[in-house]
């Protein structure tokens, strides 16, 4: 049986909701999407409020008594959105995954468009806000944010903060997301070697309510910038970057110092007034501070490891007991 678990990250959106869930269930039920699957076809949705102080909570409960595919994940207060999607990750049951935003600006009627791309065979479809309906003062950060993701990770796609995404289970099963790390998610992906693509999809200005996003994200989105690029490229082998930063600092140290001391010895230059020592002396600190930095990350990320570092697409003549060793995605 196929199932599909869409999940809706919600705060304060009480305008929004009831056509919202209409669509959704409307595009539920479209022959269309029926049509991709041979088999059965099921669906939840998983509401996760993210501690909306509106009657956002309310109105889903109410609705639930008589939607019995509808859910809801309530915060006790705002976590934002990157926590509201592992909660929805978390509790999903369906093969499936698909994220949308509560605002009505993303249109569930794409889900089947991306779903059918889905199974041209890749793992992660993201939606594409190829015209963008927002004022300008989201759409040119926006794109600047795309641009430079774009550059440092060399994955070809135009909007990796889409709110509308279609995944396979094993991507959600395997994302390790903190901050506000959803708007890299493409890139946590690719790196785990899951195939990417995207597709242009229909997007609408925001009817009701505001944006829950405003200049503080660029900040933010900076940090999670860098802490992304660091485990991209270095998680599992943090000596590479501190082991490297400290040596070429000590090893620096020690020329410096080096050279002060044969200048004392041979030139009998006096010591104790040359700038120069204290820089010696700082970086020979410093390297000893990074290596020793390095080494507790090597000892951290060999801890910490819960699950195995790889991801499996397949395996092929194992028994169920060996395939659970590796976190086989079946
Ligand atoms: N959202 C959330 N928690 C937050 C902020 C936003 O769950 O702390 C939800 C919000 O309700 C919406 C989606 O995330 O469903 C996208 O937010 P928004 O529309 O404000 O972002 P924008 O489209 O303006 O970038
Ligand atoms: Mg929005």
């Amino acid at each position: 049986m196929t199932s599909l678990s869409i999940i809706v990250p919600l705060f304060n959106e009480q305008e929004s909701l009831p056509d919202l869930i209409e669509q959704l269930y409307a595009a539920m039920h479209e022959k269309e999407l029926h049509d991709l699957f041979l088999e059965t076809f099921s669906f939840e949705i998983i509401m996760v409020d993210d501690g909306s102080t509106d009657s956002s909570c309310t109105l889903i409960s109410n609705m639930i008594l008589s939607m019995p595919e509808l859910r809801l994940i309530s915060f006790q207060r705002n976590y934002g959105k990157t926590a509201a999607l592992s909660a929805g990750f978390m509790a999903a049951t369906g093969n499936y995954i698909c994220t949308i935003d509560a605002d009505l600006q993303d249109d569930p009627f794409a889900i089947k468009d991306l779903i059918k791309r889905l199974q041209e065979g890749y793992d992660l479809v993201s939606g594409w806000k190829k015209e963008r309906k927002d004022p300008i003062s989201k759409t040119l950060p926006s794109k600047l944010f795309n641009t430079i993701t774009r550059l440092f990770t060399g994955i070809p796609i135009h909007d990796f903060n889409c709110g509308l995404k279609v995944y396979r289970k094993e991507v959600t099963r395997r994302l390790e997301l903190r901050g506000d790390m959803h708007r890299y998610i493409p890139v946590l992906a690719e790196w785990m070697g899951f195939k990417i693509t995207e597709l242009p999809v229909r997007h609408q200005a925001r009817k009701f309510g505001t944006t829950k996003y405003n200049a503080s994200r660029f900040f933010s989105g900076l940090f999670d910038f860098l802490s992304v690029l660091f485990i991209i490229r270095y998680l599992q082998r943090p000596m590479h970057f501190f082991g490297m930063a400290g040596l070429i600092s000590f090893l620096l140290g020690f020329t410096i110092s080096l050279y002060v001391t044969l200048d004392k010895i041979l030139l009998h230059k006096p010591v104790s007034n040359r700038p120069i020592l204290f820089l010696g002396i700082l970086l020979l600190i410093l390297g000893v501070q990074l290596f020793s930095t390095g080494l507790l990350g090597e000892m951290l990320s060999t801890s910490s490891s819960k699950e195995s570092s790889f991801a499996v697409r397949e395996t092929l003549n194992l028994t169920s007991g060996q395939v659970g060793k590796f976190s086989n995605p079946n």
